[in-house]
């Protein structure tokens, strides 16, 4: 592999290359966006740009230091997470990073810490690592990996440079889908539509299942507008019982009900997710105004950061399915 090989974000590769060819690497990075955009993959592809001993302002990934960084064997870069059954990363974690980070390097770069997720890191654990920002050890670097800053000490963040990774555009990962996966079009557009810019998610979904998996959910809103009550509170039950299931489904559910929004406004279906389902979404569209979508959208929205927040789910699903079923 090589940054060519990377997809998308073409404008922070070239800072942090630019960065290592001109000496000017920072001592520390927070790499910020949304999840499977390609954060860990890049943070990984900067370590070897580092570590190659075969590269001219790229990496080999052949060399043994590429496939030791691979492997997560490399004896200057280290990777920082969650241990096995631990939710957080704990301050003794950092402690023996901070010294792993002040040895020498075995190899002529820097030594490397990469913290994914490093909004996992308690308070303590951020504590002991703004420390380490204060007075970072020579030819270091960090790389802190989160989706969004807003879980970290703010004096943390300050000490690092950020850099924002965006959802990757429809285009790009339609584009991956068909060259790297051999998929048709159709269904390379189907499936970079509903991983909402996440490579990892396109990359994992089945499309077959996924559609399959769709339908069903289609069928569920349907059958809430068409026989009310009822269906409305079996259907929360039914999701009620997964946490991740209801997730992906509130997820999607959001999208869909964007979908008859933009539908509703313009009229066209270029830009819809669901493109392949004009037929239903034409239908809830005709019968609706914009202001009501938006407010369904809101609700769906709300539902799943009560998810989120692990309020009773079965509670506040059967809340938007019944207003819901008022709606339709
Ligand atoms: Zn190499």
């Amino acid at each position: 592999m090589s940054f060519s090989q990377i997809i998308g974000h073409q404008k922070q590769i070239e800072t942090l290359r630019a960065a290592v060819a001109n000496q000017r690497l920072h001592h520390a990075y927070l790499f910020l966006g949304p999840e499977g955009v390609g954060k860990r993959t890049i943070a990984i592809a900067l370590a070897k740009l580092v570590h190659c001993s075969e590269g001219h302002h790229d990496f080999c990934g052949q060399c043994a230091n590429c496939a030791r960084i691979t492997a997560g064997h490399h004896p200057d870069v280290h990777f920082i997470e969650p241990l096995a059954g631990k939710k957080e990363i704990s301050i003794q974690q950092i402690r023996e990073i901070e010294k792993d980070l002040n040895f020498r390097a075995f190899s002529r770069g820097r030594k490397i810490a990469i913290i994914d997720p490093a909004t996992q890191m308690n308070l303590s654990a951020q504590n002991a690592l703004l420390k380490t920002l204060e007075e970072p050890p020579q030819d270091s670097l960090l790389i802190l990996i989160a989706g969004n800053g807003g879980a970290l000490l703010p004096t943390l963040r300050s000490r690092c440079l950020s850099i924002s990774f965006a959802p990757l555009p429809r285009q790009v990962l339609s584009r991956f889908l068909m060259e790297d996966k051999g998929m048709n079009a159709e269904a390379a557009d189907l499936l970079a539509s509903m991983a909402l810019g996440s490579v990892r998610a396109a990359s994992e979904i089945d499309s077959e299942a996924l559609r399959e998996r769709r339908r069903n959910w289609i069928d569920l809103l349907a059958g809430i507008g068409l026989n009310g009550y009822r269906t409305a509170m079996e259907a929360a039950e039914v999701l009620a019982a997964n946490k991740d299931e209801a997730q992906a489904f509130l997820k999607w559910a959001e999208t869909w009900y964007r979908d008859v929004l933009v539908y509703n406004v313009t009229q066209a279906a270029d830009d819809l997710v669901n493109r392949d389902m004009l037929m239903p979404i034409r239908e809830l569209s005709a019968g609706a105004n914009a202001q009501h979508i938006t407010s369904w959208i809101n609700e769906i929205v709300e539902t799943n950061r009560s998810i989120q927040r692990n309020l009773n789910r079965r509670m506040v699903l059967e809340r938007l399915f019944l207003n819901l079923a008022e709606a339709h």
